[in-house]
């Protein structure tokens, strides 16, 4: 029997692709009887922040992991351009319809069952795949520490989200920052809103985070109040930046978060601020002086594991019949989720059929996500990009 810990992105597309194969297999969810600092429903592939799996574009290191896992066959990938909102560049999904369709194709499977509880330790028998993501629960991750040692994690925050019917149409501007389209809202801000702007966001009140001082916070994902703390410029050459936009000081841009348009999310505005606080600095932004925030940003600690000690090359716990897939493996993003998630569970029916386990070649996107975190001692959470590439030897 294969059971898989997790319906969250890495978790959906595994147990597919399982299934798929001819194999019975059972996720096991936990939301929504133990919930997570992030998620909110108990849906499956719940995207638990931003709505954007990043680029398309194929000069992209993002773009091209997307192409490579369309061109393997992953389900979740396929949900999401299925359910595609504009989002210039980016494929950006109508989260609530995205969850929907994974939840409701996977309950109907045949050969998948879900059932919803909490893994507290993972028992000898069986072929197991830990799928458990950033917010694993508190008891599995222990006993994961337990059993094998190691593990570690970083902050990472979640950006508010705003109705959209509370947004002064009149100070805004709807444009795409490289080309013609007009998927984004622009909030352009000159330097005097700007400069009260950002006095008011390093002053602002922020909640406490156990730990959150020794700055274990991964460098793409910084809340918004750090960024201002590095520098009064730091926002606009970073979210704030007006570059392919107009002659302007600094531009906040929200994107859209559902197909009906009726909410976006404030692009880069990740953050730790007091819900009250995110009220009173945020209506300082032009255009949202009156806005309602239907989702309040928040900071969560994002657990993983250290493949290079506890895994083999497969995410396979050395010496068991476990594996790891997801985020917790120590790779960071939606997509790069999917795509362990999508090796993982091709892997693990290799298993089942005797057949040798497949490794994709380090020239590719994949393989050399998958090389990374595999190989590097010490690992810090890493995304897909061109850096990472190597030829094959
Ligand atoms: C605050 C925050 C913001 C983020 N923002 C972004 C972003 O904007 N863009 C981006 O690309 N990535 C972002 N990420 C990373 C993103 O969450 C992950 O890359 C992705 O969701 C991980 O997928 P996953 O399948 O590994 O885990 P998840 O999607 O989190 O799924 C794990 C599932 O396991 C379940 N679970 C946990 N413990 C147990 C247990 N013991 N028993 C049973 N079930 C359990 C959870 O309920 C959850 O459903 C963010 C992460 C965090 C924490």
């Amino acid at each position: 029997m294969i059971h898989v810990v997790g319906g969250g992105l890495a978790g959906s597309e595994a147990a597919y692709q399982i299934a798929q194969a001819g194999y019975d297999v059972t996720i096991h969810e936990m939301r929504p009887y133990v919930m997570t600092g992030v998620h909110r429903t108990d849906k499956m592939a719940e995207l638990v922040c931003s709505n954007s799996l990043k680029s398309v574009d194929l000069k992209n290191a993002s773009g091209l992991l997307k192409k490579e896992l369309r061109d393997l066959g992953s389900f979740v990938l396929d949900v999401a351009y299925r359910h595609a909102i504009p989002g210039g560049k980016a494929l950006v999904v109508d989260r609530e319809s995205f969850s929907d369709e994974i939840t409701s194709i996977l309950k109907s499977h045949p050969r998948i069952k879900i059932v919803r509880e909490e893994i507290t330790k993972i028992p000898d028998n069986d072929i197991w795949i830990i799928a458990t993501g950033p917010a694993t629960s508190d008891r599995l991750y222990e006993w994961i520490l337990s059993t094998f040692g190691g593990g570690a994690y970083f902050f990472d925050a979640v950006a508010p989200v705003i109705d959209a019917n509370t947004i002064d149409m009149s100070k805004i501007f709807f444009g795409n920052r490289y080309d013609d389209g007009k998927d984004y809202i622009n909030c352009p801000m000159n330097k005097e809103e700007y400069l009260r702007f950002h006095e008011a966001l390093v002053k602002a009140e922020v909640l406490p985070v156990e730990e959150f001082d020794k700055k274990l916070l991964f460098s793409r994902c910084q809340p918004i109040e750090e960024i201002a703390k590095s520098g009064v410029d730091a926002m606009r050459y970073g979210p704030l930046r007006p570059v392919g936009l107009g002659n302007f000081y600094a531009v906040v841009q929200l994107r859209r978060d559902n197909y009906a348009g009726t909410l976006f999310n404030i692009v880069g505005f990740q953050t730790r601020l007091k819900w009250p606080e995110q009220d009173r600095v945020f209506r300082m932004i032009p255009g949202l002086e009156n806005a309602k925030i239907v989702r309040y940003g928040v900071m969560h600690a994002n657990v993983y594991i250290e493949p290079y000690r506890l895994t083999d090359e497969f995410f396979r716990a050395k010496g068991r019949n476990i594996f790891f897939a997801g985020q917790i493996t120590g790779v960071e993003g939606y997509v790069e989720s999917i795509a362990t998630g999508l090796y993982v569970g091709r892997n693990v029916v290799r298993m089942i059929e005797g057949r040798e386990l497949e490794k994709f070649p380090i020239n590719t996107m994949i393989g050399a996500l998958i090389d990374y975190v595999t190989k590097t001692p010490k690992l810090q959470p890493m995304y897909a990009n061109f850096g990472i590439l190597r030829r094959n030897s």
